[in-house]
């Protein structure tokens, strides 16, 4: 087949993020992200192929996400990459919800189309943003196969027992409220990039993978399928994150509603926007809380040891729903970069055969690598992710044979 490249997008609410990748060997050709799409002022970063290495930046008004990809399509033809060439093998899409039906990646037609639809009301900010760039892509190459790569689908492996919440079943069903889980592409391609660095395959290995990023979760991995993930049916649940608070007791929403006052709406901004590490101390960034703390701010400590303590509790639950453990990852903004992190987070957890080494820990890379000690029982490591190559990955893999 002739064809090797795809084109990742990413489409938020007001933003646009690309990838143009080379699938002979992985190697990306470009990438970029249009932010603040029907805003006064938008903004196109641009990185061209590595060996250039210039960013152009605009600031004239992209009035949607048409414009935002016509755009996009002029500055890769100025790199003599232009969407319209032959070369360009499919669109790969990410979708953030897939619902129970999609569980793998999925050429996209009208009945795929009208399903990622039927989802908007348990993905209101993500899905519709996600259609939009769809069909955008469709209409600017209706010829190349566009693909939908769900956020949901690893985890669609989950037992019952994990994805249902103990709720009364006709209610919930008839809501289609379960346990869903995110990030899927990152704990998918984490996992098996762990069991690489192990040196076996993904069928042999347990592993949990730590994904700390803004957004955060935690997943157990059992023979490379996923058992148990720690975000819901929404990406609210679970470890505390930069802006949500991850698990309350669902009573804390009646509580804050009859004597606090507030609306449905204002409690969904609070624990989405206002609560996680921003709440507890008023930033998000790993590394001012650190700094914080080294200057001896008792608010940034306490986030950060409510963030570990969290954290620490779904790697024992997981190690419980695992029964063995062959590896713990971390992966993303957090788990890649903040050892003080990785470090607090398996201090004490000695006897579950985990442990840190401090030098180890210290070494800042790109590639993935293990800090614990030599011939620990459990290994720890670090897998930077790649949830663009995951997504172009999939989608080659499911139209190479077409074209
Ligand atoms: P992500 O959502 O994966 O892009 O992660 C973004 C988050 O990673 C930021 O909000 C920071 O908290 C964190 N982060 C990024 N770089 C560093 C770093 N060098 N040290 C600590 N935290 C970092």
């Amino acid at each position: 087949m002739s064809a090797t490249r795809v084109l990742v997008l990413n489409s938020g609410s007001s933003s646009l993020k690309y990838q143009l990748l080379d699938m002979r060997d992985g190697s990306r050709l470009a990438s970029g992200l249009v932010e603040r799409i029907g805003e006064r002022s938008s903004r196109l970063k641009h990185t061209p192929p590595a060996t250039g290495g210039r960013i152009r930046e605009q600031s004239e008004p992209i009035a949607d996400h048409d414009a935002a990809l016509k755009a996009v399509a002029e500055e890769l033809a100025r790199d003599g990459l232009g969407l319209d060439s032959p070369e360009l093998a499919a669109v790969g899409h990410r979708v953030v919800h897939g619902g129970k039906h999609f569980t793998r990646p999925t050429v996209i037609d009208d009945a795929v189309l009208a399903e990622i639809e039927r989802l908007i009301p348990v993905a209101p900010l993500h899905n519709p943003a996600n259609l939009t760039g769809i069909r955008t892509a469709t209409a600017l190459r209706p010829d190349v196969p566009q693909v939908a790569v769900f956020d949901t689908a690893f985890h669609t492996t989950m037992p019952e027992a994990a994805a249902r919440y103990a709720i009364d079943v006709e209610t919930a069903d008839a809501h289609r409220v379960r346990r869903y889980g995110f990030h899927g592409t990152s704990h998918a391609y984490v996992s098996r990039a762990t069991a690489k660095l192990l040196g076996r395959t993904p069928e042999e290995v347990n592993v949990i993978v730590l994904h700390l990023g803004n957004g955060a979760s935690a997943s157990a991995v059992e023979k490379g399928r996923c058992v148990d993930t720690s975000m819901g049916l929404t990406p609210l649940e679970g470890l505390v994150m930069g802006t949500r608070s991850g698990d309350a007791d669902p009573a804390v929403i009646f509580h804050l509603a009859r004597v606090g006052g507030m609306s449905i709406d204002e409690i969904d901004a609070l624990l989405n926007k206002r609560s996680g590490l921003v709440g507890l101390c008023g930033d998000n960034d790993m590394r001012e809380i650190r700094r914080r703390i080294d200057e001896g701010d008792e608010r940034a400590q306490l986030a950060f040891d409510i963030y570990i303590h969290r954290l620490k509790k779904y790697i024992g639950a997981y190690y419980a729903v695992l029964g063995r453990v062959d590896a713990v990852a971390f992966t993303a903004g957090v788990g890649e970069n903040a050892a003080p992190v990785r470090a607090a987070a398996v201090a004490g957890l000695e006897s579950l055969g985990l442990a840190v080494d401090d030098a180890l820990n210290a070494v800042r890379a790109d590639e993935a690598r293990l800090i614990s000690p030599a011939g620990s029982r459990v290994a720890v490591a670090v897998v930077p992710t790649d949830e663009e190559l995951e997504i172009a990955t999939q989608t080659y893999a499911l139209v190479k044979n077409t074209n």
